[in-house]
This record gives structure tokens, C-alpha cells and sequence, in this order.
């Protein structure tokens, strides 16, 4: 088995990272077979519960309200189409479904009571559920454990310092704290990142900085290649050659070895070889369903030839790290709803690229 380490340094990554292609895929399906069962990939479904309208300003999201952007809004979902949806994915051999909503952060009250019902429901469908919210407090992680949660996504996008070169209205800092509130149930931790902002290689190696010296590593990373969606401030940004996609994922694998990698955006951008390649140095998470909250991704049946022509088999929920979790009914809590106002960082910097992006949506509104 791998050694597993929580002191890598920047230099240390970027060596590993910039190696000879040959070489590092070597390693890093090496790494990969010694950990996981090479043949066996993740497959969730990604639902977008509660879409747009998000106060928040990250640079590559469509969802923020301030940018100017063709995509429908949605009030939160109910609690029967979420399960619709859950099992209609659970028939296509999805093993999770994540839950999505657009929003800064988490306030107790109505709409948090509906995503924790959502959360049991899924649970009992015997499917891992996870949970995308934005920032939470310690309480709403319990609550959301309780509710029966098997991971929650909170991805840190890059590194520290690139950082505030794509979102202002929040910092790192509150990223870390919600991962630290998560850590505090039994919860597991997704979290990852984007490539393709603009960034540069040392970024990456940056961000692969953070993940991999939390202790214990999150038991999921998702690696996104960005999707430039039009009227965000990154609408002009290169699509990322699949070459740095296989890079970053080989390089996550050795210096996270018994972390999922989860493919993530940018599927649909990518040829089948080319995810073959990603399979082979260590991704063995993809999200399925034709789209990953509000961006294009191949359809699950696609995905399921591409597997047979692969030999690779979708795995079932709850093999790894955690057992499922036992749901409590919300009339049994044992937590509270604490109307917490936390204190989340609201950052004073602008960025030029996002204030330009908002008077452009602003001018098209009027
Ligand atoms: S990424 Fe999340 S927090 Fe950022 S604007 Fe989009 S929905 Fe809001």
C-alpha cells in the first residue's frame, strides 16, 4: 500500500505533476491499483435542487445572479421529484446523488428542514446522498448527518493565492471552516477544484497543497475542467487540453492515494480515449446525467457504452470508507435549528474581470 502523507509541499507536487507523461501515468495507475479496484468507477447523479439566483460572484458560475446568463432559475425542488429523479438515476446505476443549491450559505428555517427530508429520503433508497449547500455551521452539519448524509461537497476551486482572482465575496478562509464543521461529524469530505480559470501550473499544485494536507485527505476530490459559459467573466477562457486534465488527475491520485478522484466537469469536451486515459491514471468517480447543474454532460447511456467498451463496472453505494448512514426522523432530533447568523468573510476586493461581467449583464438586462 501507498505511504499516506499530509506534509507535501508545493515543489513536490509540481515535480510530480511536470514529470514525463509516460512516467507519471505509470505511477500514478500504480498508485491507483494498489488502493482501489481499477475496473470499478463511482457514478453519481448531480440534481440542481434549488438553481440561479445566487448572491455569490465566482467567476466561472452561471448560477450568480449579477452575471448575464441564459439559465432557467428554480425555486427548491420538492421532496417527491428529488426522489423521482433519485431513482430514476438509481435505475441507470448511479450509487449517489448529489444535491446542489445555489446558495451563499445555509440558514436554518423551511427550506433547510425540505433538503434534510430530501436527504432521508434518499437515504433510504439506499443510495449515498450528498449535499452541496455552501457554507454551514457546525450545527447544520449535525443536522445534516443526523438527516443521514454521506458526504458534502465544498470544493476549495484553486489555490489560496489565485483564489481571489475568481470569487470576492468570500475567502478561502470560510471554505476551510465549513470543511473543518463537516469534519466534525461523520460526514465525509468532497471537495476539488477547477482548472482552466486562468491559473497557473504552480495554482494547481497550490490547491493539491490544501487538499492533500487536511488530515485525514477529503475521501473525494473532484478535478473539473472549466466550462466557459457565456456571460460569465470567464466566457472567453481556453477550453483545457485533455493532456493537463490527465496531468492533474494523476498527480491528485499519487498524493492522495486512497481518495476518490472524481472526473467531473468538462466530460463532454473530452474524447472517450481521453477519459480512458483519466480512468487509467487514478479517476475513478464520473458524474452521469446530460447536465452537471446548469452545464451540458454526456448522457448516461453514453456513458455506460463507454464502460462496456472499457470493462469498467459502476460500483455499488457504501463500499467505501463509510457504512451507510442510519437516518433519524426529524421529530426524533436531537439538534436544534439554532437560527445562527455566522460571520462569513465578505472580502474587500473587486475583480476586475467580474465587475466587468455584471455591468455587461446589467446593460443586456436593460
Ligand atoms: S458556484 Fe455556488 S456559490 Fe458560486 S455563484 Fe455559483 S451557485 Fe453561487
Amino acid at each position: 500500500m501507498s505511504t499516506i502523507k499530509h506534509n507535501w509541499t508545493r515543489e513536490e507536487i509540481l515535480a510530480i505533476y511536470n514529470k514525463p507523461l509516460m512516467e507519471l501515468l505509470y505511477e500514478a495507475a500504480t498508485v491507483h491499483r494498489e488502493n482501489h479496484d481499477p475496473n470499478l468507477v463511482q457514478v453519481s447523479t448531480l440534481l440542481s435542487i434549488k438553481t440561479g439566483g445566487c448572491p455569490e460572484d465566482c467567476g466561472y458560475c452561471p448560477q450568480a445572479a449579477r452575471y448575464h446568463t441564459d439559465i432557467e432559475g428554480n425555486d427548491l425542488m420538492s421532496v417527491q421529484q428529488v426522489k423521482a429523479q433519485a431513482l430514476q438515476a438509481k435505475s441507470g446505476g448511479c450509487s449517489r446523488v448529489c444535491m446542489g443549491a445555489s446558495w451563499r450559505n445555509v440558514k436554518d428555517g423551511e427550506d433547510f428542514d425540505q433538503v434534510l427530508e430530501m436527504v432521508r429520503t434518499i437515504n433510504k433508497l439506499d443510495m449515498e446522498v450528498c449535499c452541496t449547500l455552501g457554507m454551514i455551521t457546525e450545527n447544520q452539519a449535525k443536522r445534516l448527518a443526523e438527516a443521514g448524509l454521506y458526504a458534502y461537497n465544498h470544493n476549495l476551486d484553486t489555490s489560496e493565492e489565485y483564489y481571489k482572482e475568481v470569487i470576492s465575496t468570500r475567502g478561502y478562509e470560510d471554505r476551510i471552516q465549513t470543511i473543518e464543521n463537516v469534519r466534525k461529524t461523520n460526514i465525509t469530505v468532497c471537495s476539488g477544484g477547477i482548472i482552466g480559470m486562468g491559473e497557473a501550473v504552480e495554482d494547481r499544485a497550490g490547491m493539491l497543497v490544501s487538499l492533500s494536507t487536511f488530515n485525514p485527505h477529503p475521501e473525494s476530490v473532484p478535478i473539473n475542467a472549466l466550462v466557459p459559459v457565456e456571460g460569465t467573466p470567464m466566457e472567453e477562457q481556453q477550453v483545457v487540453e485533455i493532456w493537463e486534465m490527465i496531468r492533474m488527475v494523476a498527480t491528485a491520485r499519487i498524493v492522495m492515494p486512497e481518495t476518490q478522484v472524481r472526473l467531473s466537469a468538462g466530460r463532454t469536451e473530452m474524447s472517450q480515449e481521453g477519459q480512458a486515459m483519466c480512468f487509467f491514471a487514478g479517476a475513478n468517480s464520473i458524474f452521469a446525467g446530460n447536465k452537471l447543474l446548469t452545464t451540458p454532460n454526456p448522457d448516461v447511456d453514453e456513458d455506460m457504452k463507454m464502460f462496456e467498451t472499457l470493462g469498467l463496472v459502476p460500483s455499488k453505494p457504501f463500499i467505501n470508507i463509510m457504512k451507510k448512514p442510519e437516518t433519524v426522523e426529524a421529530e426524533d432530533s436531537q439538534y436544534k435549528d439554532l437560527g445562527e447568523k455566522p460571520r462569513w468573510t465578505r472580502p474587500e476586493h473587486t475583480i476586475e474581470r467580474n465587475e466587468e461581467a455584471k455591468a455587461k449583464g446589467k446593460a443586456t438586462a436593460e
